[in-house]
């Protein structure tokens, strides 16, 4: 009954989680407290906390050898953060160039040291990902940065690049969870958890231990991954209403059958979406079909003079956010894992609707 909101983030959370966190508000667990108005140190959060740890740890099957930290300062602090607790590992850093937001990361590593571009597919205007044999990948790296879902232009790594010894980096924002994964293929995860893990105002970072540290001299005392890591995320206050509300995410996952379950669901909704554009003469997607989204799915109208229209009869069909970054323009479907079948549904109903009727 409620809309569907194809936001890219913060985005739609699962209206099971919404249920529960409104029935648990005013009184969690016969505490007389709303999670929002607990200790973080108190016995009731700090269960909360540790549930939602184990509950993230299972469903990614995270090796016992990383820690699982819950920050602050959004993924674009780990743009920061990375390179100061890392950079000292070798002689600069190798980054995949493949999008919006891997050129910020780029940007903020050149504050504390020498990128090196390894790849970059900003010839093609980021519809691509580039294949392993394109990576020039040197062995002083201290380590290599990627972003396997481009949030802006929809781009998803088809594979996981193979980095030999060094830590493969990867800012995971728009796709954890999305799917299964390797964590031991990785030396860190990061993630803002605005898309597919809870509200916005909580980072997730998943981190290989020996990769903490070596910070940088003068790192601020917070931007030392040790910080955190010694403090179970609570050094300082965290973000406790937002790690609650991940929890309730993780918990509502496994009940769903955990990722590989989510994935075929997933897998389905773009298949779906990416299908009903291709066959249309009105709609298109840039994207290589080899590395397109499953989360972020952008699409022009044949006429950009319809935009509006679009975006105004799609609101009143009860499908919401549906406008393109501003840097690229015409539409844009994101469709985490809170986005059920039936809204990826509605949408393609919607569209080809609208096609008929202006098309
Ligand atoms: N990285 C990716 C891939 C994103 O999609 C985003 C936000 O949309 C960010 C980084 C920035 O995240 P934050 O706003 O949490 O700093």
């Amino acid at each position: 009954s409620r809309p569907f909101n194809f936001s890219a983030g913060p985005a739609m959370l699962p209206e099971l989680v919404l249920r529960r966190a409104m029935d648990e508000m005013l009184d969690w667990h016969g505490s007389g407290m709303c999670v929002a108005e607990m200790s973080h140190r108190g016995k009731e959060f700090m269960s909360i906390a540790e549930r939602a740890e184990a509950d993230l740890r299972d469903l990614l099957a995270i090796p016992a050898n990383y820690k699982v930290l819950f920050l602050q300062g959004g993924a674009s602090s780990q743009f920061a953060m990375i390179p100061m607790n890392l950079l000292g590992r070798g002689n600069g850093a190798d980054y995949l160039n493949t999008g919006s937001w891997s050129k910020k990361a780029i940007a903020e590593a050149k504050r504390f040291g020498p990128v090196h571009v390894a790849a970059t597919t900003e010839a093609s205007r980021f519809t691509r990902a580039p294949a392993q044999d394109e990576l020039a990948l040197r062995d002083e790296a201290a380590y290599v940065h990627y972003t396997p879902n481009e949030t802006i232009e929809g781009v998803e790594f088809p594979y996981v690049p193979e980095v030999g010894d060094k830590p493969l980096v990867a800012d995971m924002s728009s796709t954890i969870l999305s799917r299964p994964i390797e964590v031991a293929r990785f030396g860190l995860i990061y993630a803002g958890a605005q898309k597919n893990i809870g509200p916005a105002g909580l980072t997730i970072v998943i981190v290989r231990e020996d990769l903490i540290g070596s910070p940088i001299a003068g790192a601020p005392t917070m931007f030392d991954y040790r910080t955190h890591a010694d403090n179970d995320s609570m050094y300082n206050t965290p973000p406790t209403y937002a790690w609650y509300l991940a929890g309730l995410v993780f918990a509502w996952l496994k009940d769903l059958g955990g990722l590989q379950a989510m994935a075929e669901i997933n897998e389905r909704k773009a298949a779906a979406l990416y299908a009903a554009i291709d066959e249309s003469g009105f709609y298109a997607n840039p994207v290589d079909p080899s590395a397109r989204s499953w989360m972020n799915v952008p699409f022009t109208l044949a006429d950009p003079d319809l935009d509006a229209t679009f975006l105004t009869e799609a609101k009143a069909a009860g499908l919401l956010t549906l406008k393109g970054h501003r840097s690229v323009g015409g539409m844009r479907a994101s469709i985490y894992n809170a986005m059920p079948e039936e809204g990826v549904r509605a949408l393609i109903t919607f569209m080809q609707d609208f096609e008929r009727r202006y098309g």
